[in-house]
């Protein structure tokens, strides 16, 4: 079976390299006769992978002393609510922006513990922008604003970061970390599920500023405490081993490969490819305004939904796998995280435009 370009939101493909030496690894890691799956968590083979892992991390996004790295479970979802579990720090108020299909899933498990004032929504114009900061309506009282910097369905992007003085940013970078280089001195926290760009589902990076922990709230359960899981290194409990040792390998990938000033490059070069073309037809659509597009999600429409079907059926003949749309959304959706080679973008603008050709 060879294998195709896979254009999954998440989980999503992962660099052959990675895979390759996972497999090499498997049965025997490094002459410990045990496969990483079978290790303590405690011993000091599988310390090290973590240890290495973290700081590669920490090398890559340039993350300072004044940050802890969380390697936790439970995927983004979870942060939705532990984000204000373990950040409203007393108050009771905090600002959201709803830009997206993930900040309003945020928005509607943050009610659960504040009160939430949304400072923007795009919604009603079928979230196809970025509202700029002077129309946001803010509260000085927040505890935080937290927003999403890629929206994973919608394909918009932030492609600046908001300035919010004292209040701290807090932000669900799942389908962008990674992606490119962040100044992470910006945010308060930054939490990502691991299976769009940083590895394999089960793990949950939190990156989180470490004078705002502490003040978590009443009640708040042990493994839902920031400050809790960062004074065990995020191994109160069992962390998920395999899920953290593949995602160092992909970081150490990252590296080779130049690091995330390389990755945006490459990233950019690819999201042009294929926005240029779409831009170029006539038979394809992109709904985002122009600055506001993702890198990651590009999601694209045919003149004729009539053949969505057949455009979908012909792409996997031609090794393009899912590249069906968000039902929200409808059409296609090509996500291009890291792993996605530009030859993989290339082979989608030959296939599209050779369908437009043949069935327009
Ligand atoms: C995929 C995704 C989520 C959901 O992540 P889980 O790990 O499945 O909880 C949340 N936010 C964004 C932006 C995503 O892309």
């Amino acid at each position: 079976m060879a294998r195709v370009y896979n254009f999954s939101p998440g989980p999503a493909m992962l660099p052959v390299e990675v895979m390759e030496q996972a497999r090499d690894e498997m049965l025997d890691w490094r002459g410990t006769g045990m496969s990483v799956m079978e290790m303590s968590h405690r011993g000091k083979q599988f310390m090290s992978i973590a240890e290495q892992a973290e700081a590669d991390f920490r090398e890559l996004l340039a993350i300072s002393d004044d940050y802890k790295v969380l390697f936790l479970q439970g995927g983004a979802a979870s942060q939705f609510a532990m984000a204000p579990m373990n950040l409203l720090r007393g108050k009771k108020e905090a600002d959201y922006l709803c830009t997206g299909h993930w900040s309003k899933k945020a928005i509607d498990e943050g009610r659960k513990f504040c009160k939430v004032n949304v400072v923007a929504s795009t919604e009603k114009t079928g979230f196809k922008t970025i509202p700029p900061q002077r129309d946001w309506n803010l509260n000085p009282q927040a505890a935080y604003f937290h927003y999403t910097p890629n929206e994973t369905i919608a394909g918009v992007e932030f492609h600046w970061i908001p300035k919010m003085g004292e209040i701290p940013l807090v932000v669900d970078m799942s389908s962008t970390l990674l992606s490119r280089p962040v100044d992470v001195s910006c945010f308060g926290a930054i939490y990502a599920g691991a299976q769009k760009n940083i590895g394999c589902a089960g793990l949950t990076i939190v990156i989180v500023r470490r004078d705002l922990m502490g003040q978590t709230l009443e009640g708040t359960p042990t493994m839902f405490n920031y400050q809790v899981q960062a004074d065990n290194d995020s191994m109160y409990n069992t962390p998920p081993t395999y899920a953290w040792y593949i995602s160092g390998l992909v970081f150490s990938w990252l590296k080779k490969k130049g690091g995330l000033a390389a990755m945006a490059q490459i990233n950019r070069t690819k999201a042009d490819t294929l926005y240029n073309f779409i831009d170029s037809s006539s038979f394809y659509h992109n709904p985002v305004e122009p600055a506001s597009r993702s890198w990651m999600n590009i999601p694209f429409t045919l003149s004729d939904p009539s053949l969505d079907e057949r455009f979908l059926e012909q792409a996997k003949k031609s090794s393009l796998t899912n590249l069906k749309g968000h039902r929200s959304v409808g059409g296609m959706r090509a996500s291009i995280y890291n792993a996605m080679p530009q030859k993989g973008i290339d082979t989608l603008v030959e296939f599209m435009k050779e369908f437009e050709r043949t069935q327009a």
